[in-house]
């Protein structure tokens, strides 16, 4: 069998069911209880062993980025192909042109609050390993996936799960039923590290974060209804200070009849959740009608992690 020459990942964006954020630890980060769930908006990450007679300078981009996604070593997707090769010893050469070319298609919000940044990066840990032959299995990925952000372990897992400590350590959830969303896009992206400490600001004494039963129990009895009452964000006001248009945008979500309406992560994004596909498709229309957000996107989840589709 001969090596595959090019690899393509496709991998999915998150949305955040519960988003518990604790106090801040002594590291910086804040202790969390994370409910990631992958929706089917995908990002794709192709690497290919760089031609040295038409050399391409490392990372070429295409679909919805934007000026803000770096076209140099850090990016993320450009991150974790250095990291993985640093850890197998890879001699293909120093700089990132030597290594690898690299191709990301972007449909994920940049500065979302889907973590595409992230995705990219898990999706090229795997894509790497697969054209470099590593051996190594997703899980054994994960660990360097937590070295590059706190959300990349959970894009190479996919499904439902909870992370804890600050979102890297994963425990699967169980979700029983196909949950259909749309994603309301806003002009410009949010900076985490901004929405963070205006979080503290907010919020200086924030207790311990706990897991929400409710949302569980909903997710296992797949009641959609229950898990649209049960989604939570504790982000969620520190966003809003940030860009306080986002509550005519969660609003006219409600308006038009979503089963809950949160931001995503960081924002701003803002997620709801439909009954159905029809529904989803009736309330991207309404929410658009609304004239609050800057376009709608529908998905569905759960979905699977980074998974090769060419390679
Ligand atoms: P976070 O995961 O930190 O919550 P987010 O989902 O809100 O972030 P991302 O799309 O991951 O947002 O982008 C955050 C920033 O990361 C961008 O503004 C960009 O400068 C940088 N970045 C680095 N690599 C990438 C990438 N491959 N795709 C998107 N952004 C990237």
């Amino acid at each position: 069998m001969t090596a595959a020459t090019t690899v393509t990942v496709r991998v999915p964006a998150k949305v955040n069911l519960q988003l518990a954020v604790g106090p801040a630890r002594e590291d910086g980060y804040h202790e969390l209880v994370n409910v990631f769930h992958a929706v089917s908006l995908y990002d794709e990450v192709t690497v290919r062993r760089p031609d040295s007679a038409a050399r391409v300078s490392g990372i070429s981009l295409s679909g919805a980025t934007g000026s803000d996604v770096p076209q140099d070593s850090t990016n993320l997707a450009a991150r974790a192909a250095e990291l993985l090769a640093h850890r197998i010893g890879y001699r293909g050469g120093v700089d990132l042109g030597d290594l690898v070319d690299l191709r990301i298609h972007k449909a994920i919000p940049v500065a979302g609050g889907m973590a595409g940044g992230s995705a990219d990066a898990a999706a090229a840990l795997l894509a790497c390993a697969t054209l470099w032959n590593t051996g190594h299995t997703v899980s054994e990925l994960a660990p360097l996936a937590a070295e590059l952000g706190s959300d990349v372990p959970f894009a190479l897992m996919g499904h439902t799960a909870v992370g804890r400590s600050r979102g890297e350590q994963l425990t699967p959830l169980t979700c029983t039923v196909t949950l259909h969303w749309v994603f309301a896009l806003a002009h410009g992206g949010l900076s985490t590290a901004e929405v963070y400490r205006a979080y503290d600001r907010i919020r200086p004494q924030a207790p311990e974060p706990e897991l929400s039963h409710a949302l569980t129990r909903a997710l296992e009895a797949g009641d959609a209804a229950a898990v649209g009452q049960a989604l939570h964000n504790d982000l969620q006001p520190a966003a809003l200070d940030l860009r306080p248009e986002l509550a005519r945008t969660l609003q006219a979500g409600a308006d038009a009849g979503a089963l809950g309406g949160i931001v995503s992560g960081s924002g701003p994004t803002c997620a709801f959740l439909a009954r159905d596909g029809e529904h989803a498709r009736e309330l991207a229309a309404e929410l658009e009608w609304s004239g609050t957000c800057l376009r709608t996107v529908c998905a569905h989840g759960p979905v699977p992690g980074a998974t090769r589709t060419q390679g």
